[in-house]
């Protein structure tokens, strides 16, 4: 059974008249579950508690967020993220979302989860609003379960175009939560490079895979194939949390990748068979994803994946992005190979 939440009440988060993160996202997403579905549960949102976004973020960033969203204004955080009368709340829905369908997951009420779920997580620092996000919905939910069900090992899985700085920051010192991002490279935010591997304890237990624009299915079915899968069986996470963006799109109109529809399932195709393997629940949180149609049609994908579907066939193609990859990282993990 997979756990769903949608719910229009995402569209509250107002962000203005123009912004690419718009309320229509979910809207589209939410015409994909008007309807009882055959294997899905739908979950309703509930609000986190400030002590649960307190275990990632600044009490005094939290206070900031809430006195920002008044009546009437918009208010920018930094740049390009904006907080409405209502965002605060909504983004404490957010990550209650995510920690929802964690604890059911983990409580084995549900084989797998899906937030979808507004303002998106993975560029939000610990005090400070970055990249449309404002509380980091993944980060929050990971340090809960380290906390509150007695387990070691979260994996954090990003495919969101952009580089996850947010999530990477929290745990970069940390080897309880390993932290794994294919993304655009350069591109925002600017980091995420290879030789960044984490630090102290955590080091070899951040795994980015930067990619120059334009990559294919192919690219990304051969990093997770090649990379993920064998790091997965390696680390035996107890948990996956996936920060699930779709602007790595061919059709969206931020991100410069050529990814289609379904080779978001061939992605998620190669988490499920990974994770069934060391029995790890998965909970995907969205992210970014711009093009609407693009959005919905790639989350039917996923969804239809996890339900338990095959994807078609995509052959993995290699190259000296790959080959740079694997070298470094199969210094901590020797698995890695091609
Ligand atoms: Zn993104």
């Amino acid at each position: 059974m997979i756990g769903i939440v949608s719910d229009p009440i995402f569209m509250d988060h107002d962000t203005g008249g123009y912004h690419p993160e718009s309320p229509q996202r979910i809207h589209y997403i939410h015409t994909l579950f008007y309807q009882n579905t055959p294997g899905i549960m739908m979950i309703d949102p509930v609000s986190a508690n400030v002590d649960d976004i307190e275990l990632n973020h600044d009490r005094s960033y939290v206070r900031r967020i809430a006195q920002c969203c008044r009546p009437g204004k918009l208010v920018n955080l930094d740049m390009d993220t904006v907080c409405s009368e209502d965002s605060y709340n909504i983004a404490l829905l957010a990550a209650g979302s995510v920690l929802r369908l964690t604890g059911m997951a983990l409580n084995k009420e549900i084989d797998a989860g899906f937030a979808f779920a507004r303002p998106p997580g993975h560029h939000a620092l610990r005090s400070n609003a970055m990249g449309f996000c404002i509380f980091n919905n993944v980060a929050i939910a990971a340090r809960r379960a380290l906390k509150s069900f007695g387990i070691k090992r979260v994996m954090i899985i990003d495919f969101d175009v952009h580089h996850g700085n947010g999530t990477q920051d929290s745990f970069y010192g940390d080897r309880n939560v390993m932290y794994f991002s294919t993304h655009q490279y350069p591109f925002y935010p600017g980091t995420g490079a290879v030789s960044d591997t984490g630090k102290g304890n955590g080091l070899g237990y951040t795994v980015n895979c930067p990619l120059s624009g334009g990559k294919r299915d192919g690219h990304y079915i051969a990093a997770y194939r090649y990379v993920l899968a064998p790091i997965i069986q390696a680390y035996e996470p107890e948990l996956i949390l996936v920060s699930a963006g779709f602007d790595a799109h061919a059709m969206d109109p931020i991100g410069g990748m050529d990814l289609s529809s379904k080779g978001f399932g061939a992605i998620t195709e190669i988490i499920r068979d990974a994770a069934r393997e060391v029995s790890a629940p998965i909970v995907f949180a969205l992210e970014g994803g711009y093009n609407l149609n693009a959005l919905k049609d790639s989350i039917s994908c996923v969804v239809d994946i996890m339900k338990g579907g095959a994807s078609p066939d995509i052959a993995p193609v290699s190259g000296p992005e790959l080959d740079t990859m694997i070298r470094t990282h199969r210094k901590f993990w020797p698995l890695v190979h091609q």
